[in-house]
């Protein structure tokens, strides 16, 4: 009877092992049918096998802004659902436009990154004359005033037409979609999840902070919903939860989805971080699929 027990002792703590494993590994591949493809969500850690590539289509979209045409990328996969949009809004940051990439050409969405010769700041000219904004602060008309103001002129011909912009950005990409994902790359020290910690530089924007010390403060989920706030602290991630309701009105992309009631997480890391966007991607991808 001992000499049975031991035999089988072994082979119970394999399938324990195997079995503990395949639960607690928060990437363990899923498959789900979406019409006739067959998707599988996989860490880029894992092998390629099996994984089938969804097709990316690029088209360039120009709109005008002034005398200068802003071109917009639009990188669609050849799979509709998830409807998810993913936005870069600023051209310096190419680690998330990288990561996205990777994700979307496995998952499905839409990418849709603003054009601006690499440059984190936009300029345009309207008669004659150069202006200067962030593409992160448009999206409110307070926003857009203290942001022209604070790369030079301001001038309200030159404000009507950033607003016009904004809200053709708003009409053919953000209405339609289920979720808006905003993608941004920071630099190491500066603005992190610690950023909004009480008593700093957005302390006062934010309901709920959670973080894990043993992670980059660097690489953190910033939402607008207190639902998606609770996915990723619950498993230990980086997350800021906006207070819609006294956030400082910058003209910001989460400002204005708090205010419109538009379901929206910022996945931001640090530039050159593509393989943690890559997976702060793919865990947003498995945490809030069935939501
Ligand atoms: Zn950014």
């Amino acid at each position: 009877m001992k000499k049975i027990t031991n035999s089988i002792f072994p082979l119970f703590c394999v399938i324990g092992c195997l079995l503990i494993t395949n639960c607690s590994t928060p990437d363990s591949s899923k498959i789900e049918n979406s019409g006739s493809s067959q998707i599988i969500p996989t860490s880029s850690a894992q092998s390629n096998i099996g994984i089938k590539k969804i097709e990316l289509k690029e088209e360039v979209v120009p709109i005008k802004l002034g005398e200068t045409e802003i071109k917009v990328v639009v990188n669609k996969s050849s799979v509709a659902f998830p409807v998810y949009l993913y936005f870069n809004m600023h051209d310096n940051e190419n680690t998330a436009v990288e990561a996205t990439k990777e994700i979307i050409s496995k998952n499905g969405g839409t990418l849709i990154e603003l054009q601006a010769d690499g440059q984190r700041l936009i300029k345009f000219s309207l008669n004659k004359k150069q202006y200067t904004f962030d593409p992160n602060r448009i999206f409110t008309d307070i926003g857009i005033k203290k942001t022209l103001d604070n790369y030079g002129d301001y001038a309200p011909e030159a404000q009507k037409e950033v607003s016009n912009f904004a809200n053709k950005l708003a009409k053919d990409y953000f209405q339609n979609s289920k979720l808006l994902v905003a993608v941004h790359n920071n630099t190491e020290g500066n603005y992190s999840i610690k950023s909004y910690e009480k008593g700093q530089e957005f302390g006062n924007d934010a309901k709920l902070v959670f973080i894990n010390p043993n992670t980059d403060a660097d690489d953190f989920f910033f939402v607008t919903e207190e639902k998606f706030y609770k996915l990723f602290s619950e498993k230990n991630y980086n997350v800021a939860l906006q207070d819609n309701e006294k956030v400082t009105d910058d003209g910001s992309l989460s400002v204005y989805c708090g205010y419109k009631k538009i379901s929206y997480i910022n996945v931001e890391s640090e530039h050159n971080h593509l393989k943690e966007q890559v997976k702060m991607l793919e865990v947003l991808q498995d945490l809030i699929k069935n939501l």
